[in-house]
């Protein structure tokens, strides 16, 4: 009887030690978590800054009759290292009919961006890696897995993206923005000056050239594309005023809007829409 207890005593007091011992070492694999970096700034390459073509292979606004339309947004960015697909619009026939009339092999594209979870811009995605599945695939970490695994599947590499940093050689992303959803938009160092594409610009048009101007230390940015999300008449001057001195609005913009970026930009005001190829030199 007494040795039963005894040796039940012993079991509780191993049982004890072995707890404390897995608590002191989880506690010890906590504290050797660093916490995460927060970059706060950009370091642009030096060196002269290249030309840079932009080509709009899928939007809602048309330049190109002889393409499509539909609801969404999608840009190729051309450096001279590579090709780089900002977002692919809602539907990869439409994105892949556009790409084929302006004479743009999809192989040719070793870099995809996603700026958010919306589908009328990743609807194309799995498409286009059928079509090219040797490409990284840039996306806002805040992504779901099945996401990433519908990248994989296809045979296609990701990289999850939350702070800013570079993409290509003069292109970098701003990192996750907040929306809602959380968005990235891209910022190219061109030679003219810097370029940002907005995609849907959920964080807001106005918020997002502030950044990039904090990211970059630059008191101008050249020219600024993409969807500006309906913003108030107000931000057509604002953006001036932020030093923007080019822009080309599009998809989710507002006709209104539009016109009143027209009158109040005269030459520095580009339409932007399917077809539009925008050379930067
Ligand atoms: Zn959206
Ligand atoms: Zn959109």
């Amino acid at each position: 009887m007494r040795l039963i207890d005894m040796n039940s005593k012993i079991s509780i007091l191993i049982g004890i030690l072995i707890l404390i011992g897995i608590v002191t070492w989880f506690s010890f694999q906590i504290e050797k978590v660093t916490p995460p970096k927060i970059t706060t700034s950009i370091e642009l390459e030096k060196g002269e800054n290249p030309e840079i073509t932009l080509i709009s292979v899928y939007d809602n606004y048309q330049i190109d009759p002889e393409l499509k339309t539909a609801w969404g947004f999608a840009t190729i960015i051309k450096t001279p290292k590579e090709l780089i697909l900002f977002d692919t619009g809602g539907d990869s026939e439409i994105l892949l009919f556009n790409m084929e009339k302006l004479g743009i092999n999809p192989k040719s594209i070793n870099k995809v961006v996603i700026s958010h979870i919306h589908g009328d811009h990743v609807g194309g995605l799995e498409g286009f890696l059928e079509e090219n599945s040797n490409v990284t695939v840039f996306i806002p970490s805040s992504f779901p897995n099945s996401f990433r695994d519908m990248i994989t599947s296809h045979g296609a590499k990701f990289v999850d993206v939350s702070d800013p940093r570079k993409i290509s050689d003069f292109v970098y992303t701003t990192g996750e923005l907040y929306g809602p959803p959380k968005e990235q938009s891209l910022i190219i160092n061109s030679k003219r000056g810097l370029i940002t594409v907005t995609c849907c610009a959920h964080p807001g048009i106005v918020n997002i050239v502030k950044e990039v101007k904090k990211l970059t230390n630059r008191n101008e940015i050249y020219l600024v594309v993409g969807g500006f999300h309906h913003p108030p008449i107000s931000y057509v001057k604002e953006l001036r005023e932020l030093g923007v001195k080019k822009v080309a609005p599009s998809h989710c913009t507002g006709d209104l809007v539009r016109e009143e970026f027209a009158k109040e930009y005269k030459e520095d005001f580009i339409e932007y829409g399917v077809g539009k190829i925008i050379e930067i030199k």
